[in-house]
């Protein structure tokens, strides 16, 4: 996700006209319900009313009024708003609109940075939900869908992203979490969004990337735990993440370094909670998605390409402006992304000669054969033990990260520990890979033979397990 610059499109009149009504309609309609008492209902003669003193049939029959039960006796709370068919899409998606805020990502998706006007892929999404779907907190799993307070932000262009379905519908969805209250309790200008937003935050603070694995990681938790552990100041902790990548070795994985539990356990609940933006945010709108990760690393060769040809210039003292030379470059999608790799690459550059398209990983020095693997690939791979299979031995389920982490670790049944793997003692163990048709054996050595794009294949696609010597792990 990258900074975009935003500016309003003038709505056309007659959008203008409806627009205006529509806010005004709406908010009346809920002000009318400000005295009405509690587990009131609305009659279809109340509607029919409504209907009759002018109001658009398409906002009363959509209109929402509904008590919230709560466990507190008299503690039910009274909600009101619209649901989702009240709102007239077309103003919205609109062509006009929608070239509008193409033009503003560059055609790339605002959150994920997808390149998406190539297919004509793209479509307008609301940041603040009009539609809101809330986790329940108590068992974390199921949403329950109330009225979205953000009625009023439907036709708000501030609040209207240019998008991808995979972000916007299979990821986002209705969600939107926050730190603390969501509106009407307090203003929308006090809500603490988790979620970032490139027209208001620069999401470089939050979310940048590795540019082994090219997945996404939290910028904003790496940065306090580093400025609050090795007393960096602010600025020196992005040069020292490209000058030492190995510093968050595996980047999207420092979580899982010793020193950050112990220093992360020490933080307060309101501090976790400030700190989560970035976190929140990558999982929300699925960033480390397999496919979203296949199509960074293959934008990672391009910008190798790239890069030599800045080490060409630098060496014939053309042009030696890294920051100058990134700007300059026409990319259109992950430009974040980017910024991390050709600045890891130039930041290494004045230690080691690179040769190549990977920078060499401080790890893995035991593995003969360590450069069989792209090195994107062994940041990847990981064991993964579900709490279930904590006691279970001779066998780790074996997975590319970026394909599982979604699904494990977020709720607390699927609990699980991901263990690097010690190439030196692992590399002889059984593999087996489950297809939908059969299972089938193969070994690293076999696996290191194997191109690229199908290792990302077989990962993304079968269940893969190593089978050995292992010991159970106790549950912490
Ligand atoms: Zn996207």
């Amino acid at each position: 996700m990258i900074k975009i610059n935003f500016s309003p499109l003038t709505w056309l009149p007659d959008e203008k006209v409806k627009v205006t009504a529509a806010n005004r309609q709406m908010r009346e309609l809920v002000a009318r319900l400000a005295d009405a008492p509690k587990y009131h209902t609305l009659t279809a003669q109340d509607r029919q009313q409504l209907i009759d003193e002018g109001y658009a049939a398409d906002l009363v029959d959509n209109l929402v009024f509904i008590t919230l039960r709560t466990d507190e006796p008299g503690k039910d709370v009274v909600t009101s708003g619209f649901n989702y068919a009240a709102f007239d899409t077309s103003l919205f998606s609109s062509v006009h609109l929608r070239t509008h805020l193409a033009q503003l990502s560059r055609g790339c998706c605002a959150y994920c940075e997808s390149y998406l006007s190539a297919t004509d892929a793209g479509k307008v999404g609301h940041f603040r939900p009009v539609e809101l779907l809330e986790t329940d907190q108590a068992t974390g799993q199921s949403t329950v869908t109330t009225c979205s307070p953000y009625y009023s932000q439907a036709y708000e262009q501030r609040n209207l992203l240019f998008v991808c379905e995979a972000c916007h519908e299979q990821h986002k969805g209705g969600r939107f979490p926050l730190a603390g209250q969501r509106q009407p309790g307090i203003s929308i200008e006090q809500e603490q969004p988790l979620l970032v937003n490139p027209y208001e935050d620069d999401p470089r603070l939050y979310i940048r990337f590795d540019p082994v694995s090219g997945r996404a990681y939290p910028f904003d938790l790496l940065s306090a735990f580093l400025m609050e552990t090795r007393l960096q100041q602010s600025d020196d902790v992005a040069k020292e993440i490209w000058s030492h990548p190995g510093i968050v070795r595996h980047a999207p994985d420092f979580t899982q370094l010793p020193e950050f539990t112990s220093w992360y356990h020490s933080l307060d609940k309101d501090r976790v909670k400030q700190l989560s933006k970035g976190q929140v945010s990558i999982q929300l709108l699925g960033l480390n998605r397999p496919e979203l990760v296949i199509a960074r690393l293959s934008a990672l060769s391009q910008f190798h390409l790239a890069f030599k040809h800045f080490r060409h210039c630098e060496r014939s003292d053309e042009k030696s402006d890294i920051n100058a030379f990134i700007n300059s470059l026409p990319i259109l999608q992950f430009r974040s992304l980017s910024i991390d790799a050709l600045q890891t690459w130039h930041n290494q550059s004045d230690e080691q000669d690179l040769n190549d398209a990977e920078y060499s990983l401080p790890v893995d020095s035991s593995m003969p054969e360590r450069n069989v693997f792209p090195a994107w690939f062994r940041a990847s791979l990981r064991y993964c033990i579900e709490e279930s299979q904590l006691m279970e031995t001779r066998k780790r389920n074996l997975v590319f990260l970026s394909a599982k982490d979604k699904l494990y670790g977020q709720k607390p049944k699927e609990k699980c520990v991901f263990l690097p793997l010690n190439w030196q003692r692992d590399k002889h163990k059984l593999i087996k890979v489950r297809s939908e048709r059969n299972i089938w054996e193969t070994s690293f050595t076999e696996l290191a033979s194997s191109r690229p794009l199908e290792l990302l294949n077989l990962f993304t696609q079968n269940d893969i397990w190593v089978e050995g010597p292992f010991d159970a792990l106790h549950s912490a």
